[in-house]
């Protein structure tokens, strides 16, 4: 089988609508991306899948969803103004920064990853950078007018955590679930939408008995792995990497990555950390607010611990995407076929006519195409001869593809093709929604 590549995917992301450079028009805006129909289609599954995974199918989660703004004390407590930060270093000849951790070369003396000329770390020393972007709410730009663009959904949460154990009567433990977008100013954005600068998150807290924390951290490691097995990801290729203790945050009691063998190499997809009481203690303290939890069959009052599972929409929909993507020899021809899980596709089935001169055949087409569109997502399509149309299909990973030809006008049947098998079947029309939602549900 021939390699993945990410120039391949890029690509096909393209060519076909799922992701295009960001204001293209004007030369693009450097590591931004925009998700075109179809990726918008295959973010929008996603997250469906996560949300009804993690907040309608099970009875201890509810969901949220806050405000991008927040108070800036907020990242005060959270320790973000003071601690989210990379070191970069400037070099003086060719003017660009990088994160002095990347730089190659040995003690102080570094070498230039662009110009390859000495940047000297005694001469020009690191300077940390705030990796938070700024903004001014209000019509006076001055210090009192700065806020941030959360640069996670997690505070959210937290700052909400009594309004929801309280407007829904909860007791632990409990958790709640939160998709929306985050912004970091990255250094050194890439790897297509693996690294942006604004990004979409699906993040979780979960609120515990400080003395559950240590399984119930467990637990939720083991479900978000198998999420990611549940849509059909190689097994192969994701794998679980449990932090060392020198890579852990001064506040966390253990963190696990979920990562994918990308094109260019493993990469985290999630992480899964037992934060302890941190953020809520450093909550209560800057607000002043009681944020503890009355624990009624102890009797007693305290801070709950927390589980954080966090992950990346995007990272996760690049994941599923490199995934699925395959080709193959077919009639010595390469068919591209983009394997997507059937929860997952963009469009579940694409309604072709095999003739689009005669009207009969355009009509009846038309027809089931509108009557399955208010089951499943489907797509008329007659702007191209058979052949070519179904390899589009493929390449957008579209389930079935259902021909109407001259013989449907006889005998009131059409031919179902399978994405994966090229398999073709003639099916009744009349039984055509029932078969597909057989295979589909
Ligand atoms: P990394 O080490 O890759 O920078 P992180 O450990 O800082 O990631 P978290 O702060 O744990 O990431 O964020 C949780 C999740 O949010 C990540 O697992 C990832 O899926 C997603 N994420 C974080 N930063 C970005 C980004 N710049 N672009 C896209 N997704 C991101």
């Amino acid at each position: 089988m021939s390699e993945t590549t990410m120039e391949k995917i890029v690509s096909l992301c393209k060519r076909r609508g799922f992701i295009f450079p960001s204001s293209e028009i004007y030369g693009g805006l450097a590591s931004t991306w925009d998700y075109g129909p179809l990726g918008a289609e295959l973010k929008r599954n996603l997250k469906e899948s996560w949300w009804k995974s993690v907040v309608h199918q099970r009875e201890d989660m509810e969901g949220l969803d806050a405000a991008i703004l927040m108070h800036p004390h907020t990242w005060k407590a959270s320790g973000h103004l003071e601690g989210f930060t990379d070191a970069l270093v400037d070099c003086k000849n060719c003017k660009k920064r990088f994160r002095a951790d990347h730089l190659p070369g040995e003690g102080s003396k570094k070498k230039c990853p662009e110009c390859k000329s000495v940047i000297d770390l005694d001469e020009t020393p690191p300077r940390l950078f705030n990796l938070m972007l700024k903004t001014y709410l209000g019509p006076v730009e001055d210090e009192s007018a700065v806020t941030y663009m959360r640069p996670e959904t997690a505070q959210g949460i937290f700052v909400n955590f009594v309004n929801v154990l309280n407007s829904r009567h909860r007791k632990l433990p409990f958790g709640i679930a939160q998709i929306g977008k985050s912004f970091r100013n990255e250094i050194t954005p890439g790897n297509f939408t693996f690294r942006t600068r604004e990004f979409e998150q699906m993040e979780i807290e979960y609120f515990v008995k400080p003395e559950d924390a240590a399984s119930w951290y467990e637990r939720w490691v083991q479900e978000r792995f198998q999420w990611y097995e549940s849509l059909g990801i190689n097994k192969e290729k994701l794998r679980l990497r449990p932090h060392g203790s020198d890579e852990l945050a001064h506040y966390a009691k253990a963190c696990t990555d979920i990562e994918y063998l990308f094109p260019f190499g493993w990469s985290e997809l999630e992480g899964i950390a037992n934060r302890g009481d941190f953020d809520l203690k450093q909550h209560a303290q800057v607000s002043g607010k009681d944020l503890t939890y009355f624990d009624q069959a102890q009797n007693r009052r305290y801070l709950p611990y927390v589980i954080e599972p966090s992950g990346g929409v995007d990272r996760a929909a690049l994941a599923f995407l490199v995934d699925a993507y395959r080709e193959e020899e077919v009639n010595e021809a390469t068919r591209v076929v983009l394997g997507l899980n059937k929860e997952l596709a963009p469009f579940k089935v694409a309604v072709l006519p095999l003739l689009k001169k005669k009207p009969e055949i355009v009509e009846i087409a038309k027809k089931i195409c509108s009557g399955l569109q208010k089951k499943f997502v489907v797509k008329y399509d007659d702007t191209a001869a058979i052949g070519k149309l179904y390899r589009r299909q493929d390449e957008i990973g579209t389930l079935y593809c259902v021909t109407v030809d001259v013989q449907s006008l006889e005998d009131n049947k059409v031919t179902v093709r399978d994405r994966d098998t090229m398999q073709q079947e003639r099916i009744e029309i009349n039984l055509l929604e029932k078969y597909l939602t057989d295979k589909l549900v």
